[in-house]
């Protein structure tokens, strides 16, 4: 019989120490999505798969100043980071965000804690359809992305806290 005890060492070793923050990004990529597309830490750390907390905690590591929250009110055309059809996924998302507003409440498991984090999850990958996003925790979108992520992020949200 073949023993695969061999195999899981390579495994294990790759394996991240959830104690260790490590932002699965460059402080330059950082500090574009957060100054140059105004993404908000919840944002940058959805789309790199990771915890708002790794993305805070980068920013301070790096230096990069938060900002003060602002109010989003441009929309469409006005918004500078809108580019039609080539924008980006996170772009699109953001488009979303200030077309529909910020979510406040779950349409899957029907949550509205405050305190809780609300994200616009895209249903069928028409991302440029604002009819195709439905308003969900932070706990459900990432139930519901897990498998996707998964496979694009690998391992890195493992033990995350989240
Ligand atoms: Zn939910």
């Amino acid at each position: 019989m073949l023993s695969c005890g061999a195999a899981r060492i390579e495994y294990n070793a790759g394996m991240s120490n959830q104690h260790t923050y490590n932002p699965p990004f460059t402080k330059e990529q950082l500090c574009s999505d957060y100054h140059g597309l105004g993404m908000s830490q919840a944002e940058i750390a959805a789309k790199w798969g990771t915890t708002q907390k790794v993305v805070w905690l980068a920013m301070r590591k790096h230096g990069i100043h938060a900002r003060v929250a602002a109010k989003r009110d441009q929309k469409g055309s006005k918004n500078s980071t809108w580019k039609g059809d080539a924008a980006g996924y996170q772009a699109l998302h953001l488009r979303v965000s200030r077309l529909l507003g910020n979510p406040t409440r779950c349409d899957v498991c029907g949550t509205t804690d405050p305190t809780v984090s609300y994200d616009w999850a895209n249903l069928s990958g028409r991302y440029y359809d604002i009819r195709d996003y439905l308003r969900m925790c932070r706990s459900c979108h990432w139930k519901r992305d897990g498998t996707i992520n998964n496979i694009k992020h690998m391992k890195n949200r493992k033990g995350g806290s989240q």
